[in-house]
């Protein structure tokens, strides 16, 4: 075994990605996949197919894993003809998961001897390699200063999470929130841009000049809700009721799918009912905020 030899478990779309990268960085990769057909191209470019998991496990000492969820990998992983060749390896889990879920894995790994840092990666698989792929990754800082080189192929935008297992995972599913709540918005707001005749290449363009309103709401909304101080000058919850009422009036008038801005509309109602009509923007958030 090299001593920079690596194992990747999992070769889907994310999981197969993972793999040139290291290639490229001169690693030696061992690979594994249910389906072994997937490693094809892969050995084609310098990959050894593993002939199982445990051969793939014993080949190196840093385990990349990432499959279909947390409980596929446990069915491989916490097997206890494996825990003898797993010991003193190290786990990185990519696998897109829960906190609980990692917290579980920490907890599992440390009474197997494993050492193990849990990821998530924020980014489309063609992206995998580039200086702006976003992976996240947590646990121990020690070991992840001892890896973050190397698996800094994976992306230029390699991002600590911070010590507890929990924080990529968590992390991951709020950065996944906004990039749902922000992508439906667009399919919302193309929509009623082409019923008055702009097409969705305008609305992307203009977002972008547009941008830096949103960032700068961003962080206003975090200093306002670490505070639980919604107070300011800028735009009250009275006018945002209007302007988004208007935007609902628009989309029904159009005949377009309007109950995202019917929610949006319910939001901002509920919270001029809960007396924050003076309030900025931020004063929604508590709606949301746990009781
Ligand atoms: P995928 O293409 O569906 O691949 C799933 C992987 O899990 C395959 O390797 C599959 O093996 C394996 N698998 C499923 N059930 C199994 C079982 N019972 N036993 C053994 N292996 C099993 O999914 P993916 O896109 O690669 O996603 C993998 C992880 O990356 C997920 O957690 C996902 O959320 C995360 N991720 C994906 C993206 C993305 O854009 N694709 C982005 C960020 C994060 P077979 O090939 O044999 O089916």
């Amino acid at each position: 075994m090299k001593s920079s030899a690596v194992t990747v478990v999992g070769l889907g779309q994310m999981g197969a990605a993972l793999v040139p990268p290291f290639l490229r960085a001169g690693e030696d990769v061992t690979v594994w996949n249910r389906s072994p057909q997937k490693a094809e191209p892969l050995v084609a470019a310098g990959a050894r197919l593993a002939a199982d998991v445990k051969d793939a496990i014993s080949s190196s000492d840093l385990i990349i894993v990432c499959l279909a969820d947390y409980a596929t990998s446990d069915r491989l992983l916490r097997d206890e003809m494996l825990s003898a060749t797993l010991r003193g390896k190290t786990v990185v889990q990519l696998t897109t998961g829960t906190g609980a879920e990692a917290r579980d894995a920490a907890a599992w790994a440390h009474d197997a001897g494993v050492t193990y840092l849990d990821g998530a990666i924020m980014d489309y698989p063609t992206m995998v390699g580039s200086p702006e792929c976003m992976l996240l990754i947590s646990g121990a800082k020690e070991v992840y200063d001892q890896y973050s080189t190397r698996l800094g192929v994976l992306g230029g935008r390699l991002t600590y999470a911070g010590p507890q297992s929990s924080a990529a995972n968590v992390l991951d599913g709020g950065l996944l929130t906004m990039y749902y709540g922000n992508a439906l918005s667009f399919m919302q707001s193309s929509a009623m841009l082409m019923a008055e005749g702009i097409d969705a290449g305008q609305l992307e363009h203009a977002l972008q000049t547009f941008m830096p309103v949103i960032t700068a709401t961003y962080k206003r909304s975090a200093d306002a809700i670490q505070k639980r101080d919604y107070s300011g000058n800028e735009a009250s919850v009275q006018v945002h009721t209007i302007g988004v009422q208007s935007l609902l009036s628009r989309a029904e008038q159009d005949g377009i799918e309007h109950r995202m801005l019917k929610l949006f509309a319910d939001y901002l109602n509920e919270t001029l009912a809960r007396g924050h009509k003076d309030a900025e923007l931020p004063a929604v958030f508590e709606l949301f905020s746990p009781k």
